[in-house]
Formats: structure tokens, C-alpha cells, sequence
């Protein structure tokens, strides 16, 4: 029967063929890694289903070739697929996450190969090489076979077929440029670079020829050998693998062809014994903000494959950790649903991040321009970890990182408590959506005056941080556009400024009543006619964006204080007057361009443009 593509598989097998064929040969390791998820499929379910228990599973991993053809093969004899399996994985792409990767990648028409495999359809990579593809499978357990067809275009047809054993065998038509696959040099080299440390026998057949003196052909001979070493890398003494070993896994696990940025191997020993390799990559993997992001963490049973589809395997906020754990405790028939409440699960994880967030620490103090590289990755993730992870909130606070208005790059926490001045009792930080728009705000003029240090704090999720924080160590954490921040800076107004601009502030007040909630006399205020700030009590203006942004509709309509700077022209320029249109455009204009300062979009720039013209013209007092 024929089939359509989804219309986001027919985009993206355009792309692969037309635009990501710089890296080429890693459909190899697309297709083995694929034959080696069946096998551990099925693995699992021979020891955990009774069902499979009788089934004669001996998991391997076949790849041949003929050259004269033009035809490559892999095949396995694992899960396999059915009709409906077949139309699922084949002919649609299951993820949001990566539908909406695929639109992006194709605005900015990234040609990177390494992508391919991150977002989980390596598969159709196999397109890079071959014209036209035929997938043969058997489902374990059913007796009907079923095959796919398609040359990469529109279309795909699938009809019953014959198969003797469980399994999947693929098969490619290889392209003329693709032919060079269907050679046994160049695939056991791309074996041996990217599925070395698979962990089932990969075995490559061939044509053993023997050449005469005059380099005529003597004898040919069919030879099946083994390729890769096979063993689970994970397992072996950490004094037995090289830093290459560790890479070429990674590559394979991570589906990277970047190196990763680094890994952990740890072999637990005692009540619990497990083993444990994680690794970071040195790019934020593309879905590290999708809901439905893929884990990156395997879980193992004694050498046997359990699980990579779990979330709980990691706290969401290391969602970016690739690897593998592999318990010694655990029942080999563990069930997925029971992982979540198991407790030999839960203490190999608790362990697991201590170590990991302990790895950052370290790296945090020994490396400094390393760290950077990974704060500029990670830094975000790392700070959800805050509000999520209370059991390891102080180990993070020492973790994350923050702009601020003395020092280059990122800050930490401890660094700017070190730059603190005697006496100082707050840290101060001032939030919004961009570091340079905030650098220059108002509401710092007389922090940089009395030489205070703010951290700068330009990331949305920072606005949910720091009220969840309250504190680092005995600090409390005060934003600079709140009322009270400015206790420290100094006497208040002497009563007489104070009195002498009662009658602007009731101008002011008067003209602006529905837009502001107060307007007062500042103290924080240096050059700049005005500055907005709220309530202690209030969310901040820009904290209400973001809720409002994520979908909260019921967020109040906050009205924010505006703060004026009693000695300034601009307000001294209403002091005289009773010209109520012009206080009410200096007054307007007032609020406008603290809101702009902010970086806060005005609601009606075109009132604002109008009162500047009215007043650039002049108006007769
Ligand atoms: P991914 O492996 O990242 O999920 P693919 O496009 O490579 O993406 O494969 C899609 C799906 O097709 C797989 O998730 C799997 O369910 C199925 N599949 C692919 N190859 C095989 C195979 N050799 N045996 C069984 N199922 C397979």
C-alpha cells in the first residue's frame, strides 16, 4: 500500500539529501545504533517477559555488501517491527520537540550532520547514501513480515512480506557517491571510529581475495569477521580505557561528532554497587527547552539494557547529561512503571548528582575558563536547579553565574560577596531582558556613586530565582527597582527638597493617576529625571510580562512607582507652571522613558512620540 510522508519527513528528507551531506558516513552508526536499541529490546524482554523466555536469542548484528550492485545491508534480529510500527517510526516524526527544531534549522539552513542523530531521526540520514531504501522486519512474537519501501521522496509502500527469525534488515541502494560504502575497508574504519564499544557482535562479510605476482585475482572466498570489540565500555577498569575510548563512546551514545566536553565514570562499590559514565556535551543538546526533550541517560541492569526513555533518571534540570547507569541491585525484570518509586534507583541518583555537581564545583575552582565554556552552555538548566533541587541548593548557588555592573563576563555569588563593602547588608541585583539596556538604567546612577556592586540579572528565569532564593548565605538578595532597596544609599531628602517638591510630585500625581500606583521624591536618582520602581510587595513589571507570556492571564494589572529626581530641569520646568497640558506631556513623558530605560515596551508609543513633539516645540508658560 502506498503512504504519504508526513509533511515534516518529507522537509526534513529533502534536507538530509540536499544540505547535510557533509559528514555522510554517520548513517553507519545510525542504522547499528538503531539494530543495537532492537537487540536491547528485546534482551529486556526475554528476561522480563515469560512470553519471550523460550525464544532461542542469540543478538547480533550483520552488515554486507556488493559492491557490483550497489547495495549495503544491515541487519539485525532484535525487537523488529510490524505494519503499524513501520508506519509510526518510518513515515511520521513523533517529537514537537523536533518539528520545531526542523523549522529552524531550516531558516538559518544549518548544514551540521551532527544534528542529524540529536534529533532522533537517523534513520532517514540513511538517504544521504542511497536512492532508495527497502526495511524488512518481524515483529518478535508475530509470524507476519512486513515491508517498507521508499526512495526518499514523497511516498513510502508498505506490503506483507517473508522473514524467517525476528529482526529487521535494512537495505540500501546506494547512490553513485554512496558507493564507496560497499567496500569493507571503509566500513569497518567507520565502525571501529563510531560503534566500536556497541555492546552486541557486529560482523562484517566480505569477499577474501587472494592476488597473484601480477596482482591477478587467484581466489575469492566469502569470510564473515568480527568488527568491534563488543564490551561494555562502562565495565571495564577505568585503567584500562584511553581518553579515545571514552570519545568513541560517547560518540556513538550522544550521537555527537563533537568530542564531549567531559566525563565521570564512577564504580560504586559497598551496599550499593553500580557503575555510572556520564558525560557533558559541549553544545547544549537542541531540545534542552522542550517539554518533551529525550533523555540522555541509559539504564542498565547487570549489562542489561533497561531503559532510555526516562525521565526520572536524572533531576530535570541536568536534562542535558548523557550516559549510562548500570545497577548491580536492581531485579533484571524490573518494571519501567516501578523505577520511579524505587529506592536502590533513587540513592544511585542522589549519588549520581552529588558526584556530577561535585565534578562543576571542582572544575568551577581549578579551571576558570573551562568552567566559562559550560556556564555558557549551561548556566540556565543549573539554575532551575535552585528551585527544584533544595537538597543541593547550596552546592548550586556556588555553581550558577550572574553579570554584574564591576566585572567583566559572569560572577558568581561568593565572588561578589568577597567585593562586598564593610557594612554592606544586601547583595543587589537588578532584573530585566537585556544586560546592556539594564547596565545603563537609572536606578543604578547612585549605586555607581557609592561604588555599590549589582548583579545583573538578564535571564528570564532569574526573575523566578531569586524570590525562591530570599538569600546567599546571610545576605538577603534586594532588586535595586523595588521600594526600600535604597535604604543604604544615603540620608533620605532633607525635609525641605522634600517640601519644596510636594507641589511638582501633586502635578505629577494628578496627571499620571492611572498609570502609576505612586510617584515620589528619589533618593537613587543622580542625572535622570525619573526611574520606575515596585511595590516591596508587587511582582516587578517584568516578572508580570513573564507570567503573562506563559500563558498566566490572570496576572493583575500592576501599576509601578514612579520615582522622580526633584532637582532635575525637566521637573523643575512644571515647578511654575499650571499649564495643565504641558505637565500633563512632561509628566507623561516622565514615566515613558523610565518605562523605555527598563527595556519595557510602551503600550502607546505614539502618545509618547506625540507629547515629545508637542514639547520640542515649545510650549508658552
Ligand atoms: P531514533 O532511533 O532516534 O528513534 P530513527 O529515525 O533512527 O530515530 O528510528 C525511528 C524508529 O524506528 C526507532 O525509534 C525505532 O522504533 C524504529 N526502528 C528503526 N530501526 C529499527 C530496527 N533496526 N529495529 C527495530 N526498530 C527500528
Amino acid at each position: 500500500m502506498v503512504h504519504h510522508f508526513q509533511t515534516e519527513v518529507s522537509t526534513l528528507l529533502h534536507l538530509i539529501i540536499h544540505s547535510l551531506y557533509s559528514n555522510r558516513e554517520i548513517f553507519l552508526r545510525e542504522l547499528i545504533s538503531n539494530a543495537s536499541d532492537a537487540l536491547d529490546k528485546l534482551k529486556y524482554l526475554t528476561v522480563a517477559d515469560d512470553s519471550y523466555k523460550s525464544l532461542n536469542f542469540d543478538p547480533r548484528i550483520d552488515i554486507s555488501f556488493d559492491k557490483d550492485a550497489r547495495i549495503l545491508v544491515v541487519t539485525d534480529n532484535g525487537i523488529g517491527m510490524n505494519e503499524t510500527d513501520l508506519e509510526e517510526s518510518l513515515g511520521t516524526i513523533a517529537r514537537s520537540g523536533t518539528k520545531a527544531f526542523l523549522e529552524k534549522l531550516n531558516e538559518d539552513a544549518k548544514r551540521d550532520s551532527n544534528l542529524i542523530g540529536q534529533f532522533g531521526v537517523g534513520f532517514y540520514s540513511a538517504f544521504m547514501v542511497a536512492h532508495s531504501i527497502e526495511v524488512t522486519s518481524r515483529k518478535a512474537g508475530e509470524e507476519q513480515a512486513w515491508k517498507w519501501a521508499s526512495d526518499g521522496k514523497e511516498n513510502y509502500t508498505i506490503e506483507s512480506a517473508q522473514r524467517e527469525t525476528q529482526g529487521t534488515t535494512v537495505l540500501l541502494y546506494l547512490t553513485e557517491e554512496g558507493t564507496e560504502y560497499a567496500n569493507r575497508w571503509s566500513i569497518e574504519g567507520i565502525i571501529k571510529r563510531y560503534s566500536n564499544h556497541v555492546a552486541f557482535p557486529i560482523y562484517l562479510t566480505f569477499d577474501d581475495k587472494k592476488y597473484g605476482e601480477k596482482g591477478e585475482e587467484i581466489s575469492s572466498e566469502k569470510k564473515t569477521e568480527r568488527i568491534n570489540s563488543g564490551t561494555a565500555l562502562w565495565r571495564r577498569p577505568k585503567s584500562e580505557l584511553k581518553d579515545e575510548d571514552y570519545k568513541e563512546f560517547y560518540r556513538q551514545l550522544g550521537h555527537d561528532s563533537e568530542d564531549p566536553f567531559l566525563y565521570l565514570h564512577t564504580k560504586a562499590e559497598g551496599t550499593l554497587e553500580y557503575t555510572t559514565l556520564f558525560y557533558i556535551p559541549a553544545k547544549a543538546p537542541f531540545d534542552m527547552f522542550h517539554a518533551d526533550y529525550k533523555p540522555g541517560v541509559k539504564l542498565y541492569v547487570r549489562r542489561v539494557f533497561i531503559t532510555d526513555d526516562d525521565k526520572e533518571l536524572m533531576p530535570t534540570y541536568l536534562r542535558f547529561v548523557r550516559g549510562v547507569i548500570d545497577s548491580e541491585d536492581l531485579p533484571l525484570n524490573v518494571s519501567r512503571e516501578i523505577l520511579q518509586q524505587n529506592k536502590i534507583l533513587f540513592n544511585i541518583k542522589t549519588a549520581s548528582v552529588k558526584k556530577l555537581l561535585g565534578e562543576f564545583k571542582s572544575l568551577s575552582e581549578n579551571d576558570k575558563e573551562k568552567y566559562m565554556a559550560f556556564i555558557e552552555q549551561f548556566n540556565r538548566p543549573l539554575k532551575e536547579g535552585l528551585y527544584q533541587d533544595f537538597a543541593n541548593r547550596e552546592l548550586l548557588e556556588e555553581l550558577v553565574r550572574f553579570k554584574s555592573t564591576t566585572v567583566e563576563g559572569f560572577t558568581s555569588f561568593s565572588e561578589y560577596a568577597s567585593r562586598m563593602k564593610t557594612g554592606q547588608k544586601y547583595i543587589y541585583f537588578i532584573t530585566g531582558s537585556d544586560a546592556k539596556t539594564l547596565k545603563s538604567s537609572p536606578l543604578l546612577e547612585a549605586y555607581k556613586a557609592k561604588d555599590l556592586e549589582v548583579l545583573i540579572m538578564d535571564d528570564e528565569i532569574d526573575e523566578i530565582i531569586v524570590p525562591s532564593l530570599g538569600m546567599y548565605k546571610e545576605w538577603e538578595l534586594r532588586a535595586v527597582n523595588r521600594t526600600g532597596a535604597d535604604e543604604e544609599l544615603g540620608e533620605k531628602p532633607d525635609t525641605q527638597t522634600e517640601s519644596e517638591s510636594q507641589p511638582v510630585i501633586e502635578k505629577i500625581k494628578k496627571a499620571l493617576e492611572n498609570r502609576v500606583k505612586d510617584v515620589r521624591l528619589s533618593r537613587r536618582l543622580h542625572d535622570s529625571p525619573s526611574c520606575i520602581v515596585a511595590d516591596e510587595n508587587d511582582p516587578t513589571l517584568q516578572l508580570a510580562h513573564l507570567l503573562k507570556a506563559m500563558g498566566q492571564a490572570e496576572t493583575p494589572d500592576i501599576k509601578p512607582i514612579l520615582e522622580i529626581n526633584g532637582e532635575h530641569p525637566i521637573v523643575l520646568s512644571i515647578k511654575n507652571t499650571e499649564n495643565e497640558a504641558k505637565i500633563a506631556d512632561v509628566a507623561g513623558v516622565l514615566l515613558d522613558q523610565a518605562l523605555l530605560m527598563e527595556g519595557i515596551r510602551l503600550q502607546d508609543p505614539a502618545d509618547f512620540v506625540q507629547r515629545m513633539n508637542r514639547l520640542l516645540t515649545g510650549y508658552s508658560v
